[in-house]
């Protein structure tokens, strides 16, 4: 069990968390509030253009974790596949623009299609644009969904294939991302956790509500729900993962009310239950 955390060093917020603010706004409120780093979401970056939000970022003092997200690489036609690629090779763009060091994937599935198949046209859709990201010096994580989401959103649905998938394709900057939400029921998440090693690029956090309102967007703040968050940080701090500490929230319900309370409570939360 890993000890309780006693400053904000390793505190990191993305921006879909606050959804209703602005890049700008949340910027400005993340760093009052103490928060140490961000993880920029690409809807916050469109509105003003990259080289605005590198701007703002670089004058914010945070840290840029990462960018969210790429992915989304199985697609019925050759035609919408390369598509994908196109979309990522971009993506892994605007990273290097606003100096985010990692494009977090989101693997991407297809209702239907054998999630084998699946399988196999993420790691091609990997592959093909992991030279663009070592040209640019950006790793990729690979973000294994929970399989609630296997139909549409992810094939990649345990720690374990994500780790498989990056071994086979071995390729430095490729790795793979430990979401909470995604994998706290798994069995083998403690191995797999301790197999990642230097593969382990990024942590996500926050917690599972019982009962469940909503499949995408109703995640708790941490120690709202049933995750074991400081044994599973345990597992990465003795794996050798020494990075960021990522709150990551899609709520209907925080996002509805005032995001400055809101934030005050994630900070809250991360000391009490993180
Ligand atoms: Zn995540």
């Amino acid at each position: 069990m890993a000890k309780a955390i006693t400053d904000l060093s390793k505190l990191c917020v993305h921006t879909i968390t606050t959804k209703p603010w602005s890049l700008a706004e949340a910027l400005e409120h993340y760093a009052s509030a103490g928060v140490a780093g961000v993880t920029v979401w690409r809807n916050h970056v469109e509105p003003i253009g990259a080289a605005e939000a590198a701007k703002r970022l670089a004058d914010s003092g945070l840290a840029v974790v990462s960018l969210c997200r790429g992915g989304f690489f199985p697609a019925e036609t050759k035609a919408q596949r390369e598509a994908n690629i196109a979309d990522n090779l971009e993506v892994i763009d605007i990273a290097a623009a606003i100096g985010a060091p990692l494009v977090v994937l989101v693997p991407g599935a297809v209702p239907g299609m054998p999630l084998e198949a699946g399988r196999a046209q993420i790691a091609a859709g990997i592959e093909a644009v992991l030279p663009h990201a070592e040209a640019t010096g950006i790793k990729l994580a690979i973000e294994p969904l929970h399989p609630m989401y296997a139909d549409d959103r992810s094939a990649v649905i345990t720690l374990k294939q994500a780790n498989d998938m990056a071994a086979a394709i071995g390729h430095p900057n490729l790795g793979v991302t430990v979401d909470v939400y995604h994998v706290w029921w798994d069995p083998d998440l403690e191995r797999e956790i301790r197999r990642c090693g230097p593969r382990l690029l990024s942590y996500h956090i926050c917690d599972w509500r019982t009962p469940t309102r909503g499949l995408v967007t109703d995640r708790g703040l941490m120690g709202e729900g049933c995750i074991a968050l400081r044994q599973i940080r345990g597992w990465l701090e003795e794996a050798g993962f020494d990075g960021y500490h990522e709150v990551e929230i899609f709520s209907d319900a925080y996002w509805s009310g005032d995001q400055a309370a809101f934030l005050g409570q994630i900070v809250e939360a991360y000391r009490r239950h993180a």
